[in-house]
């Protein structure tokens, strides 16, 4: 969050200063006045300052884990993730500003457009690397090696009819004490993951009922269905860009900005708008994730053979990750992209008492 709060007061300074003026007037000197080399650089200089000027919160976070006992990474290997993150994200990020206004510079008028299409192809690639390039840049994966939970999986995704085999151990625990599983992939790299702090302290019969809650997600195809919410915030996000580029320096509003949109020295009011957009939409993008999560449960629930692992389970992932059991109903609709551990048991208990009431009774 104060990541959030930076960002916006550093976009907002770069703009209403005219700094962003000079670091393009930098960026020029330096790539000697190659465009391609000052954008680059341009974004470079950016991402440092944004970075210098979240460490001190970084390193607070890091430090509250710490206290929370909710990771004993040592300080030296947290330093190497930090850059590393910071890496990923600035090769990333050049990319995508490289490519956003080379489309710029050759198709002024419908760039968005160009842009988006592109960005989509992008989400696409993406979602299919992710498990297999880029969380290895932070974590160690390897296939499951406990037969007896494969089968149940297997057995699991037989009943659904559907393919997902692989199971990969997730070293979690050089880094964190919490508890994670996910389904990431697409296609042929599409597999759970399973956090190797949970599969120390949960029965198999509480993993299984978390697989199937991950397998939950495969089936009702919700990597796909949010990559598809994503395409169409991004064309509007894209029409939203180019609508406000123009009226902004239409109005002369900044000085420092070159009435030609392939001045990148507006890319602080790019990712400004980028920034509120998607501020604005979290509660919608929210709402989706946790309607996903309630969908993910439901199918769990049908095809486990008992409840009770599953609120087992659900109690356990709240001890070991301090989640709060019940947030203020403010909080959840803003932030929270699960619902609360508290909501999730209490509808699992009502799901039980319709469909298996002996078990039901059992619990209470
Ligand atoms: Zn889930």
């Amino acid at each position: 969050m104060s990541d959030a709060v930076i960002g916006f007061a550093l976009l907002v300074a770069l703009l209403v200063t005219g700094w962003t003026g000079k670091l393009r007037d930098w960026s020029y000197l330096g790539a000697h006045q190659n465009y391609v080399v000052a954008v680059f650089l341009y974004v470079l200089m950016f991402s440092v300052i944004a970075k210098v000027l979240g460490a001190p919160f970084d390193f607070i976070g890091f430090r509250l884990e710490h206290q929370y006992h909710l990771s004993d990474q040592k300080l030296r290997s947290w330093l190497w993730d930090e850059c590393k993150g910071w890496l990923v994200s600035l090769v990333l990020g050049a990319i995508m500003v490289e490519i956003v206004y080379a489309i710029i510079r050759i198709a002024p008028q419908r760039w968005w457009i160009i842009a988006w299409a592109v960005f989509v192809g992008l989400f696409l690639l993406m979602a299919q690397l992710a498990p297999v390039v880029l969380l290895p840049i932070f974590y160690k994966f390897k296939p499951l090696e406990n037969d007896g939970l494969r089968e149940r999986l297997t057995r699991l995704g037989e009943l659904a009819g559907t393919r997902v085999r692989a199971i990969y151990e997730w070293k979690l625990s050089e880094k964190s004490k919490k508890a994670n599983a996910a389904l990431t992939g697409m296609g042929s790299t599409r597999r759970i993951i399973l956090s190797d702090t949970l599969l120390e302290h949960y029965s198999d019969d509480e993993i299984e009922a978390i697989l199937a809650h991950e397998l939950g997600h495969h089936v009702h195809r919700h990597i796909l269905k949010s990559i598809l919410v994503q395409v169409g915030i991004t064309f509007f996000g894209f029409w939203l860009v180019n609508q406000v580029l123009r009226f902004v320096i239409a109005r002369n509003w900044f000085p420092v900005l070159n009435p030609r949109l392939y001045d990148f020295a507006n890319l602080p009011l790019i990712v400004l708008v980028v920034t509120i957009l998607s501020f604005l939409l979290m509660p919608a993008l929210n709402a989706i994730s946790r309607r996903h999560e309630r969908e993910a449960d439901r199918y769990a629930w049908e095809n486990i053979s008992a409840i009770a692992p599953f609120i087992s389970s659900m109690q356990k992932l709240a001890d070991q990750n301090l989640a709060e059991r019940e947030p203020s109903k403010l909080v959840e609709w803003l932030f929270h992209s699960h619902p609360s551990i508290g909501k999730r048991i209490a509808a699992a208990e009502s799901w039980a008492s319709e469909h298996q009431p002996v078990e039901a009774q059992s619990l209470t």
